[in-house]
């Protein structure tokens, strides 16, 4: 299968300087031709440094480097353009090709320039290698059928799990409020809001069942404090399309959507993120010693829990961050960030020193000499052709 998007080889350092996107910087450049360009994001980053550290979420070049595994998840990260480049292939097959396609992607080495040795790792994030491996086998039982059409096809039976799974939580909810909630006029209207949600449910009311709109009315049940937080946590227990496969058929299903725009949610939550170790919400800075980054799907799942909180219930923590931090060092050295990174790893291994109170000390990356790009770029005015 060819692929058509750029995998740079990149095997030897004579290899890295051929290949650098710094190397004809120095010839003449129209800025209308350095839109989207990894060279032009670096030169944006150099003017919005404030002082050594400054650095905006969205000008965090670390989320540059090609390939860069998520230090928390460990699977791979890719940018805006590979999803697109991905989707618009998955878009475009049907049948046993459309599955060939699919699989592809379960490989990252298919995807990457210096991991033929790595081991079999999948792109997709696990609720959708849930979804994909159900549109795999669909799509060879209907080789005509596109994604958007398999993805329809599936909705209905994929409705009637998802509906069992919402029930279990309603039905813990009913529990909890018998258990727990001692005024009776608190007790009967919350039964009420529960009946009138569970006909949602099995579509027998007259609107349909909405998850956030079920929090909202359960949100406000019990002047007990501690019961109604018992009660928030759960209401959070239900499905959604990102955490749970049959309701990510559901929702595309009645969604409607076009095979593109499905395929893009499939590599969506494996995209390259900012990710703040000290949460934005508690005061956290925007500064690179405060950026890691993770994947979309990693970022989601960590909201604004603090750093020590979350790294407990991530396994080998400390060996995926010194992984990154390696990672992320040997992109330096080979020049793929600007000189503004120097310290970023040192700085890293200090704020999860700091954060974890120092109970994880990270092995600081083994650093190269550091090729420099050629950066002797000059503007020039924009000629007419
Ligand atoms: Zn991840």
């Amino acid at each position: 299968m060819k692929l058509n998007f750029n995998i740079i080889k990149i095997n030897t350092i004579k290899n890295i300087n051929q290949n650098s996107k710094y190397q004809n910087v120095s010839k003449p450049v129209l800025f209308s031709d350095m839109k989207n360009d990894v060279f032009e994001k670096s030169m944006i980053n150099e003017v919005s440094f404030r002082g050594k550290r400054g650095c905006s979420e969205a000008n965090f070049e670390v989320k540059d480097i090609k390939n860069l595994r998520c230090p928390i998840c460990g699977q791979v990260m890719i940018d805006k353009n590979q999803m697109e480049a991905y989707a618009c292939d998955i878009a475009s097959k049907r049948g046993e090709d459309l599955k060939k396609a699919l699989e592809f992607y379960e490989d990252e080495r298919n995807l990457t320039y210096d991991w033929e040795n790595g081991e079999k790792r999948s792109l997709y994030r696990p609720v959708i290698q849930e979804v994909v491996n159900c549109v795999k086998k669909s799509a060879v039982e209907h080789p005509n059928m596109d994604l958007a059409g398999l993805i329809e096809l599936n909705g209905k039976p994929h409705m009637e799990n998802l509906i069992g799974l919402q029930m279990v939580v309603v039905n813990e909810l009913l529990k909890y409020g018998k258990e727990n909630i001692e005024d009776e006029k608190e007790l009967l209207r919350f039964k009420n809001i529960l009946d009138e949600y569970k006909n949602r449910i099995y579509g027998i009311g007259e609107e349909d069942f909405k998850r956030k709109e079920f929090i909202h009315a359960v949100s406000n049940i019990t002047s007990n404090e501690k019961v109604q937080e018992g009660i928030d946590e759960i209401v959070k227990k239900l499905p959604t399309s990102t955490n749970d496969a049959n309701s990510f058929f559901v929702k595309y299903s009645k969604d409607k959507r076009t095979s593109k725009a499905i395929a893009r949610q499939f590599f969506m939550r494996s995209i390259a993120t900012t990710e703040h170790l000290h949460p934005k919400s508690k005061g956290g800075v925007n500064r690179t010693d405060n950026y890691i980054c993770d994947c979309a799907n990693c970022n989601e799942q960590k909201a604004n829990v603090y750093f020590d909180d979350w790294q407990k219930t991530i396994p080998n923590i400390k060996e995926k961050l010194e992984q990154y931090l390696q990672d992320v060092q040997d992109a330096y050295d080979r020049g793929e960030i600007s000189a503004a990174y120097a310290n970023y790893t040192d700085e890293i291994v200090d704020t999860v020193d700091k954060l974890t109170m120092g109970k994880i000390k990270l092995k600081p990356p083994i650093k190269a000499y550091r090729v420099e790009p050629e950066r002797n770029c000059e503007f020039v005015e924009a000629e007419e052709y």
